[in-house]
């Protein structure tokens, strides 16, 4: 076999959800000798997204959110790097390593699970004005952007520049966005209590929505509370509204709005990762890898594709509960898609049969700030505060590790005692610049490297 002159190499693309779970289970099944684990990912951590509004909001420290691969799979591989390009007919990976050239991978299994990216349309001047909200560097971002934005407001008189750095628009209504846009509108409430010139009043948090509904994941009537509890909190939701463009800075909606935004926040929905692209394995019309229900990767007339594998936000998983359907890109699938991915790939190394992965979607929670939530779980709806108990015990016990799970009840404790963090830390984007001016130095960049 190729890779390796004793056990096969299995390479695992993604170090997400899909890729910590799999290799987890594969280093937990596999016999010493019977296979080596390689992981490939650019970033040394797995992100734990369900936490990330939270994060953003102040009420968990972001290293919490996020579990480092190599103290969690001891045994395993991990590389620092992306996968630039896969050719399953050599068995070789193309790998570009954070710092370095660019060279191929020898592989015999290959597991590719990259997830997925923003899905963005070609609206003038997203590209350049907008973030997303799917990293933790995103969260952090949009953190220290709304408490540096508070305080610049406090320290202008100039009207129409503090009316643009207090609106915050936020694209698309699923839960990565409810959640954030619910969690930071929380955190600026909390904020402008402790200033003289910014009420809350005068923070203006817009949502745009292209659907007549938002949280689908909750189900309508859910969804329904959802908005209102939003709009009694001053919470412009546009529904059946999208954006025209956002040049500048200047947003223009569909229903002929027209205001300037210092912030705006993409979360429009998500697309299979672009990577897949730059494989010979199958796509689909939508470009999400083929696998079958063993979550074996396939072709369009449904034969093997023998040695790939594939699960999560960047695959079609057929839904065996809804036939003719594929499983949501959600969290919920992709954990349990990947212990299964796991348990099929190493009975398929034994000569054993595969297992199709079966789940019935159980429903979902999602945070709208402090105390408030909405749910909607095996049929039974929560709102308000039950919610909110319920997201923060179901993802407390989801978080990888036993490191993280003490780290985010600490930090919860430490903000019910002390109140939540209001600092900002924006200025971490220059650190250069305080020794330069103490240095003299006439253009103070702030940042090198
Ligand atoms: C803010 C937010 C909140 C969410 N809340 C919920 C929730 O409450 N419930 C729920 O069920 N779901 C939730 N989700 C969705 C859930 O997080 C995703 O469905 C899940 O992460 C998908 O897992 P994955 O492994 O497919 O992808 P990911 O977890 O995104 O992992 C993909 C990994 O692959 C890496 N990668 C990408 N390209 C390459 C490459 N070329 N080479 C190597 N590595 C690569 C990426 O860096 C990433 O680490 C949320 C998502 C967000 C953004």
């Amino acid at each position: 076999m190729p890779g390796t002159s004793t056990a096969p190499r299995i390479l695992v693309v993604g170090g997400g959800y899909v890729g910590l779970y799999t290799s987890l289970q594969l280093l937990k099944k596999l016999q010493k000798g019977e296979a080596a684990v390689t992981v490939v990912e650019p970033r040394s951590y797995m992100t734990y997204q369900p936490f990330l509004p939270e994060a953003a909001a102040g009420s968990i420290d972001p290293r919490h959110v996020v579990v480092p691969l190599r103290r969690t799979l001891k045994g395993a591989e991990v590389i620092a790097g992306e996968v630039v390009s896969v050719n399953h007919a050599e068995r070789t990976a193309r790998i570009q390593p954070v710092d370095g050239e660019e060279y191929d991978l020898p592989y015999d299994i290959v597991v590719m699970a990259p997830g997925s990216v923003a899905r963005t349309l070609p609206i003038p001047g997203v590209a350049e004005q907008a973030i997303g909200f799917k990293t933790v560097e995103e969260a952090i971002f949009l953190r220290d952007k709304l408490l540096r934005n508070l305080d610049l407001a406090e320290a202008s008189k100039d009207e129409a520049f503090r009316r643009r750095v207090l609106t915050f628009t936020f694209v698309g209504g699923g839960y990565a966005g409810i959640e954030a846009l619910a969690e930071l509108e929380d955190l600026s409430r909390y904020v402008t209590q402790s200033l003289r010139t910014v009420r809350h009043s005068d923070v203006r948090f817009v949502l745009v929505e292209a659907l007549d509904r938002i949280l689908p994941e909750v189900g309508p009537e859910m969804g329904r509370y959802a908005v209102d509890e939003l709009r009694e909190r001053g919470i412009e939701v546009n529904l059946k509204t999208t954006l025209q463009s956002c040049e500048g800075g200047l947003v223009k909606l569909s229903d002929g709005q027209e205001f300037e935004s210092d912030t705006i926040v993409w979360t429009a929905g998500v697309k299979s990762h672009p990577v897949l692209e730059r494989t010979d394995l199958p796509l689909d019309e939508r470009k999400r890898l083929r696998v079958g229900a063993d979550l074996r990767v396939t072709n369009e007339d449904g034969s093997v594709v023998e040695g790939a594998w594939g699960a999560g936000d960047a695959c079609a998983v057929p839904d065996l509960t809804k036939p003719g359907q594929f499983c949501a890109p959600n969290a919920q699938h992709a954990v349990r898609e990947a212990k299964q991915l796991g348990e099929n790939l190493v009975a398929v190394l034994r000569g054993a049969q595969t297992t199709p992965y079966r789940h019935a979607y159980a429903g979902s929670v999602a945070s709208l700030g402090l105390h408030k939530g909405v749910a909607q779980v095996y049929g039974v709806k929560l709102k308000g505060y039950p919610a909110w108990m319920m997201h923060r015990v179901y993802h407390l016990s989801r978080v990888p590790t036993t490191s993280r799970k003490v780290g985010v009840l600490l930090d919860w404790a430490q903000a019910a005692i002390f109140r939540r963090e209001i600092v900002s830390l924006s200025a971490q984007s220059t650190p250069f610049a305080e020794f330069e001016r103490a240095a003299g130095v006439k253009q103070v960049s702030g940042s090198r490297g």
